[in-house]
């Protein structure tokens, strides 16, 4: 429970959208936030050669350490901070895409045509840079996951030719929660001879992360869907991978994405990076029977059923959403009967619920228009309770039941 605006208690389940600042983050970024003369000592540019530019290059080398451990890299050097994960997933896609272009020409290869292979439910971050790489003359291949909403990587290695240059694959759905296969995945692109980008943003914190073991040439992260702040993540790019930046200017970040760094960004991300990560197998725990008991109320009641089976214990899905299908009703006047009722949730992802249109992830997996409108999601996170839980499905009932509450 939160206090929230006008009195009114609220409950937050909407985790999957954005998560509130942790402790950990909270506390790692105050020195840089001191105002005045005090923040010379953080928060000034790393660039620089003086002592307090020194200073704050060895903040932002301490955050890139600390968040490459969390994510399995090899290397320190293997994360490039971005503006968040939007960024990252656009940066993967054209900065793969323009490096293996660039690669042609210099072999002298004529006409070559760069080839992408993803899917129809990624992150409108990857869905529109494919588009813009389309529109520039690339071929694009978009593979439809299956109906229970996994991605199978025999149909990506259908899809892909000799000119693939990027496979890009989601590695946990955030509407449905599949975590998909991409060890598989990587391998598939791999042996087109295709690099392989995934948006790990969901997964992260949510489950072990390893790039190395995973083995993909790139990957997008999101502070602020593990408690840090918002408007920072990182692009994590294997050593050797060839990239062509597209934020280009004072060649900071080893000439991957140019601009002064976000150095406390960059800091409160380690700092709820490595909260997050150390509380996984325990948070993963608690969170899926919290997950599991939603599931089994909700759909408990006769006009809804979950979008997809998700077995109680299941560890092929993230243990922190849940997602159903309300016969009868469309999913934005339930939000606003149970945001009156003080609780936060979403239908769909947060992008799309602003647009009556049914969630395009929910057209993929073959959920009609009508049942996609009336789609929840409900998602929770580190200080969702067993109470809170309980407390959504009265609240659940009383919007379903609106005139008699
Ligand atoms: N990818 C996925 C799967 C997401 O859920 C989100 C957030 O909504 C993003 C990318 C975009 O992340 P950011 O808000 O950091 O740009």
């Amino acid at each position: 429970m939160v206090a929230g605006q006008s009195g009114v208690e609220r409950v937050y389940l909407d985790w999957a959208a954005t998560a509130p600042l942790c402790e950990e983050a909270a506390e790692a970024m105050r020195p840089f936030l001191e105002p005045g003369r005090a923040n010379l000592a953080h928060g000034m540019n790393a660039n620089s050669l003086h002592t307090p530019g020194r200073a704050a290059f060895s903040d932002l080398q301490a955050a890139r350490a600390r968040v490459a451990r969390c994510i399995g890299a090899r290397r320190p050097d293997e994360v490039t901070f971005t503006s968040g994960a939007t960024e990252a997933d656009n940066a993967a896609l054209f900065g793969l895409v323009f490096a293996r272009v660039k690669a042609e020409r210099q072999r002298g290869a004529k006409g070559y045509v760069p080839h992408v292979v993803t899917t129809t439910f990624e992150h409108e971050a990857v869905l529109q840079a494919v588009d813009v790489l389309r529109s520039l003359g690339c071929a694009v291949t978009l593979v439809a996951p299956d109906a229970q909403g996994f991605v199978d990587p025999e149909a990506v290695r259908a899809a892909c030719t000799a000119d693939t240059a990027v496979v890009s694959v989601m590695a946990a759905n955030n509407e449905l929660g599949t975590i998909q296969p991409v060890k598989e995945l990587a391998r598939a692109a791999h042996e087109a001879g295709a690099l392989f980008h995934t948006d790990m943003v969901q997964l992260l914190g949510k489950a072990p992360v390893s790039m190395e073991e995973i083995g993909a040439d790139a990957a997008s992260f999101s502070a602020h869907k593990v408690c840090g702040p918002k408007g920072v993540g990182a692009l994590y790019l294997r050593a050797r991978t060839p990239f062509e930046p597209f934020v280009v200017g004072g060649g900071q970040e080893d000439g991957r994405r140019s601009g002064t760094q976000n150095v406390c960004g960059a800091v409160g991300f380690a700092a709820a990076c490595e909260a997050a990560c150390a509380a996984v197998q325990e948070e993963g725990a608690r969170q899926r029977a919290l997950r599991d008991r939603l599931y089994a109320e909700l759909t408990a009641r006769p006009n809804v059923r979950a979008t997809i089976d998700v077995p109680a214990g299941s560890e092929r899905h993230l243990p922190n959403i849940a997602s159903v299908l309300v016969g009868g009703f469309e999913s934005e006047t339930l939000i606003l009967r149970l945001d009156m009722l003080g609780f936060c949730v979403s239908g769909g992802s947060a992008c799309s619920s602003t647009s009556l249109e049914p969630s395009h992830v929910l057209r993929a997996i073959g959920v009609s228009a009508d049942d996609a409108l009336g789609s929840l999601r409900v998602s929770i996170g580190r200080y969702t309770t067993e109470a809170d839980v309980d407390a959504f499905v009265k609240a659940f009932d009383q919007a379903l039941d609106w005139e008699n509450r």
